[in-house]
């Protein structure tokens, strides 16, 4: 993908960036060493600050950084302000609770003299310089959510981020620059992909995340472990939103629109496949689809919208293609405004996709097994809960899960059962600082935020003294 910044909401390149060449890399990776060597030394206090200071800039540059999202991705300029937002709730949780998540770990005395030792403990040493992989849905936070527990931890980041939204990536750079980061601690690479490879080689890079598809997370993955350095994968999702009869009805369907819908719908924990009982069947399929129904498809800068358009060409069509063989296959649309070609009839420039829901969907269908990365649900009748949780898990994908109860036996079922990184009742999947991210099966491995996220880039160092 050429590396530039295209208006989703009409197709426009407004602007084009050179890749770095091999003298801007190697000056960024030399910049990234010798930024490491110092600042694996400083204490918490000053990374604490510079989280704290990064915090400030976002907050007071919020408009400014929400507008160059929007105008890059698409998302409603709402919830690109939200994202800033929440990018400074980060930083502040992990300059107030970084260093307690990474202190000394003191074994019990029995088994320091069971050691043979007068003395041991664990400290969490830095690796050195991580390369952040990052995707264009949440160019913010999915950089922020790497970048604070990595810079606590005295590592310094180096990131590609996705070749769509290059000003973010940039205005980030600049953000920790003015926030007073030491030169080299947080450097964007303007890179295409296939040069990731040979960055993720270089002896001066010690580990790698990525966040984004299965295929970037595959090969990615396979550089990490020819080259023997450690990886941590965000991928794909598709995830299940389960309805019981014991819920509160109307609260899980407002929940069901915005969780399907949220960011025009490209959200790897966004409820994906809705898996409703069959006592409450009718009702809930009616309101759900009369809910997305309902929603205002437009221009992402106008506040009455809730839709804006997809980010890319490419997700566009990616949609439509799954959307058109689930409904070759038998699938109905149950939702009005759905035209042959995937267009929401409302614009004919930028890559608007309308709300749509799908019901009658078969195994046959690729929707039933992959992600649609965009506001499309598929709608699932079941009769029990052992039906709900075997149609749940009936998925490569193993991110977060929802489910909607009041029944604390089924509660407790689904918490044993669900495959999945997350189980999130009554409410839907969201990421909280305190609280750890990530996936099993094909969505990838390891954690993100908590105390899990920040030990990822650590060196868990044994320390004995005889
Ligand atoms: P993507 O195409 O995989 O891109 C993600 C990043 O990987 C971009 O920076 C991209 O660079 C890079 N990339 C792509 N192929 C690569 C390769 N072969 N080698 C090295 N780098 C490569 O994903 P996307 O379309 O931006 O994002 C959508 C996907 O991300 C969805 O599947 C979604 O569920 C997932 N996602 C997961 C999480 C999570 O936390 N689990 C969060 C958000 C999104 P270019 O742009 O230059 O190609």
């Amino acid at each position: 993908m050429p590396i530039a910044t295209v208006n989703p909401a009409t197709g426009e390149t407004l602007e084009t960036f050179e890749p770095l060449g091999h003298g801007g890399l190697e000056l960024r990776l030399a910049r990234a060493e010798a930024a490491y060597r110092e600042y694996r030394t400083v204490g918490f206090e000053f990374r604490s600050e510079l989280l704290r200071r990064a915090a400030g800039v976002f907050e007071t540059e919020q408009e400014q950084l929400a507008r160059t999202v929007t105008t890059e991705m698409g998302k409603p300029l709402a919830q690109a302000r939200a994202e800033a937002a929440k990018c400074a709730k980060a930083l502040r949780w992990y300059a107030d609770h970084g260093a307690a998540l990474i202190a000394d770990e003191l074994p019990r005395e029995e088994d320091v003299a069971d050691a043979g030792a007068a003395a041991a403990l664990v400290r969490y040493r830095p690796l050195g310089a991580v390369l952040a992989v990052m995707p264009w849905n949440f160019p913010l936070w999915q950089v922020i959510r790497f970048a604070a527990p990595a810079l606590m931890a005295g590592n310094v980041c180096l990131l590609k981020h996705a070749s769509n939204v290059p000003r973010t990536a940039l205005a980030l750079e600049e953000l920790f620059w003015r926030a007073g980061a030491p030169e080299g601690c947080f450097q964007t690479l303007l890179i295409e992909s296939a040069a990731v490879e040979g960055v993720l080689r270089d002896r001066r890079v010690a580990a790698v995340t990525l966040t984004g598809s299965e295929g970037a997370g595959r090969s990615v993955a396979a550089v990490a472990g020819d080259a023997l350095k450690k990886s941590v994968l965000e991928l794909g999702g598709s995830d299940p939103f389960v309805v019981m009869p014991s819920a509160d009805l109307q609260a899980a369907v407002h929940t069901a629109v915005r969780a399907r819908t949220q960011n025009n719908g490209q959200s790897c924990i966004a409820a994906k496949r809705f898996i409703v009982h069959d006592d409450v069947y009718p009702w809930f399929a009616a309101a759900f689809a009369q809910g997305m129904r309902s929603l205002r498809v437009g221009d992402p800068f106008d506040p009455d919208t809730e839709i804006g358009p997809l980010a890319t060409r490419q997700g566009r069509d990616d949609l439509v293609s799954l959307v058109t063989d689930a409904l070759a296959h038998g699938a109905t649309a149950e939702t009005a405004g759905l035209h042959a070609d995937g267009s929401s009839g409302q614009s004919a420039a930028g890559w608007y996709y309308p709300p749509t829901v799908l019901t009658g969907i078969t195994p046959e269908m690729r929707i039933h097994h992959e992600e649609a990365f965009g506001p499309v649900a598929t709608l699932y009748r079941v009769n029990s809960l052992d039906e709900a949780l075997e149609l749940a898990n009936d998925s490569p994908f193993g991110l977060s899960s929802n489910v909607w109860t009041n029944d604390t036996a089924e509660r407790d079922r689904c918490i044993r059962d669900l495959e999945a990184g997350g189980v999130f009742f009554n409410g839907m999947t969201a990421s909280h600082p305190a609280l750890p991210f990530g996936g099993v099966k094909r969505s990838g491995y390891g954690r993100e935020l908590a105390g899990h996220g920040i030990r990822e880039f650590c060196n868990a160092t044994t320390v004995w003294v005889g």
